[in-house]
């Protein structure tokens, strides 16, 4: 689709554990090159939501379309070549695998080949195009100097950009961030929110969860409030901001 027309399309979005609703009717959409932004308290639905999807996770009850398909059914490897990604709560890198070799497995992903699949059907060409795809990506982040070095040598903050190098990778239209900015100082949050709005000028439209409000703010073109699973409000940061339900059920204020 085209800039500003919808590509993801969550209606009625509806997933149950047992007797709880973990999400519960949740409709909105995110068009072409925006930033979206979803924000709510713990135990809010969020992660579900973006489990759903990502393919993780079935709902219940309701549907999500990207650019046309019909996701409900999908599996989430078939979602990476339709040019969905995502990054996790808890960052999901091989740490005793270098920065480079977690790149790759990304561009991996969307090429179908895979080191499992290498071992049948190894191909050359496709190795060198990848290595250089992953190395593409990591200078994006800054870290290409360290290309070769273990991922647990890292500081968290680096690496949740490789892990958003990973992603990118995959080559996708869609971006899904689940909390990128957990658990990093304040000079590396506002490193990410460049990165991210780099990544966004470069035509990858982005949905993500957080919990700085102020780091929020200052990325995204919309937010979607969820509390106890029910989408309670959406707007421009500065509707959000103004909104009397998000003061009293989030700010606190
Ligand atoms: P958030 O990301 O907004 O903090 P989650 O989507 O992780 O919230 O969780 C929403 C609710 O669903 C919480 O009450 C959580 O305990 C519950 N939940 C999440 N995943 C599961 C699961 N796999 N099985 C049972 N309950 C779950
Ligand atoms: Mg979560």
């Amino acid at each position: 689709p085209a800039r500003g027309e919808p590509l993801l399309q969550v209606t009625d979005l509806t997933k149950r554990f047992g007797g709880l609703t973990a999400v519960d009717k949740v409709s909105f959409d995110v068009r072409a090159g925006e930033i979206v932004g979803m924000i709510g308290p713990n135990g809010a639905g969020k992660s579900t939501t973006f489990n759903l999807i990502s393919g993780a996770l079935h709902p219940s009850q309701g549907a999500v379309t990207f650019a046309g398909h019909n996701l409900t059914k999908e599996r989430s490897v078939n979602l990476v070549n339709l040019g969905v990604a995502r990054t996790f709560q808890h960052v999901k890198l091989r740490p005793n695998m270098s920065l480079l070799e977690n790149v790759m497995l990304g561009a991996y992903a969307r090429t179908n080949t895979g080191f499992l699949a290498g071992a049948f059907r190894y191909d050359q060409a496709d190795e060198s195009k990848v290595r250089a795809e992953a190395f593409r990506q990591l200078q994006r982040i800054g870290l290409s100097g360290r290309a070769e070095d273990l991922v647990s040598s890292l500081p968290l903050g680096q690496q949740r950009a490789v892990e958003i190098a990973r992603a990118l990778a995959s080559d996708p239209i869609i971006l899904l961030l689940d909390e990128p900015a957990a658990g990093l100082r304040r000079l590396e949050k506002d490193q990410l929110s460049q990165l991210l709005k780099d990544v966004s000028a470069a035509g990858v439209t982005l949905l993500l969860v957080e919990h700085d409000m102020e780091f929020v703010m200052g990325l995204v073109d919309r937010i979607i409030m969820l509390d106890f699973g029910r989408q309670r409000a959406m707007g421009t940061p500065a509707e959000i901001r103004s909104n009397p339900v998000v003061r009293e059920a989030y700010l606190g204020a």
